[in-house]
């Protein structure tokens, strides 16, 4: 079943829109747009809408768990984009992940890392990108591994011959005015400048200096300011999800 074409009109006027968004916020803190990846977020959605997505020039999709990205990933052919997983993976599904994305965003324990390095050495990928997803919000949001546990986590991913670390990511907690996410990436830039400078970064994706996954519908835009090579954005493209 195809999309009705104004849903078609609907996501290109989207897509347009967050574009310019992106633009206009680089060019304000003296940034150019082309070092900022838009990663469109499509759990939930069909795959007849990630197809469209791709039509419209979306070339990096987003999906937070792996049984759904499974099955549109399927669907899609495991080309047609460049495929993020955004959300928590779980152990036992470390060797669909391998088969299935070409970045991982959401790296939180030194076991994940070892067993995500066997996976790739068992199915034969050279390389897998990941980035250490860091929980900046304690309590609140237990996504991630706390900053003081990231020594460990570096340590161990310098056993993991197959991933190649390219960054950090961070999911603050939700807040109402988008301002309030600025100290968590602000934070989050600061760890990534000292890791940089440490040397613990591969080639990335736009930038050798480690990528910024940050930033959401309601506050990429802070995001880009604060530094965000990568913005994951789902609801500003697709609209709410039911
Ligand atoms: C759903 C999700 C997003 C996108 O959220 P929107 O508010 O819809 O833009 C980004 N990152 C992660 C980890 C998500 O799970």
């Amino acid at each position: 079943m195809l999309p009705k074409p104004d849903a078609i009109d609907m996501l290109r006027d989207r897509f347009a829109d967050v574009r310019t968004r992106i633009e206009t916020a680089a060019r304000a803190s003296g940034r150019s747009a082309e070092e900022i990846t838009l990663v469109a977020i499509t759990k939930t959605h069909p795959a007849e809408t990630l197809k469209t997505a791709l039509e419209l020039g979306m070339r990096d999709l987003g999906e937070n768990r792996v049984q759904e990205a499974e099955e549109k990933i399927t669907e899609l052919g495991r080309t047609a984009a460049r495929w993020h997983l955004v959300g928590h993976l779980q152990a036992n599904k470390a060797r669909r992940a391998v088969g299935l994305f070409d970045v991982i965003h959401s790296l939180d324990s030194a076991a994940l890392a070892e067993r995500l390095d066997r996976m790739c050495d068992e199915e034969k990928r050279e390389r897998l990108d990941v980035l250490v997803q860091v929980d900046l919000g304690g309590e609140v949001t237990k996504s991630g591994i706390e900053a003081a546990q990231l020594p460990g986590l570096l340590a161990a991913l310098k056993e993991c011959p197959h991933l190649n670390l390219i960054g950090l990511m961070t999911l603050p907690p939700y807040f109402e005015n988008p301002d309030c996410s600025r100290p968590f990436f602000k934070t989050l830039r600061e760890l990534r400048d000292e890791l940089h400078a440490a040397g613990h970064f591969g080639p990335g994706i736009n930038s050798g200096k480690g990528e910024l996954s940050m930033g959401m519908s309601h506050d990429f835009e802070v995001a880009i300011e604060e530094g965000a090579t990568m913005v994951r954005v789902g609801t500003a493209l697709f609209g709410e999800r039911s």
